[in-house]
């Protein structure tokens, strides 16, 4: 075998551990209405199905967050402080951002919801442009995500101690010179 006498590893196939990034979409997010920029799934950290809205942690200038701070009376942003997310091309209204919300709603403070129905996305893998409605933003269970690295560590930790065992047999019987 032409690995037996090498300190190298055989790769071996990551059909079990495939990297988190390899599994999401890339796109960028667009207003609706004029193509604006407003964001991309880089900063996406979820959809708040209950808004019909996708979560980002940050968005570009071109999304203004207006000074009017509203309550909202009815609906699911019942007692919940916001402000409108406003397209800074063409002004129309792309979404909300909670400064205030009952426990339940803890979760979607401070973050950027941008409503699915105001918004396009530019799949960059395909190429297209397709409508944020048509599209899930959820993202894995965190303990999903957690178990997921646990195993990519073990995977590593197996390639690390059978490398140091290579090492260490290696110099304990070094190979004869001819
Ligand atoms: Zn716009």
């Amino acid at each position: 075998m032409e690995f037996n006498d090498s300190v190298l590893i055989k790769r071996e196939p990551d059909d079990d551990v495939k990297p988190a990034a390899e599994e999401r979409q890339w796109m960028t997010l667009h207003c609706a209405q004029c193509n604006a920029v407003l964001s991309d799934s880089s900063c996406v950290c979820g959809e708040a199905s209950s808004l019909d809205s996708i979560m980002c942690l940050r968005v570009t200038d071109d999304v203004i967050v207006t000074d009017a701070k509203k309550l909202g009376r009815t609906g699911s942003l019942v007692n919940c402080i916001y402000s409108r997310l406003k397209c800074g091309g063409c002004s129309c209204t792309v979404g909300k951002v909670i400064h205030a919300a009952p426990f339940h709603l803890s979760t979607l403070r401070s973050s950027f919801l941008l409503s699915k129905a105001n918004v396009s996305c530019y799949v960059l893998s395909s190429g297209r442009m397709v409508k944020a409605s048509t599209l899930s933003f959820d993202q894995k269970p965190f303990r999903e995500n957690l178990n997921q690295t646990k195993r990519t560590f073990e995977v590593t930790l197996d390639r690390m101690s059978s490398l140091k065992t290579r090492i260490v047999e290696r110099n304990a019987f070094p190979m004869q010179k001819k």
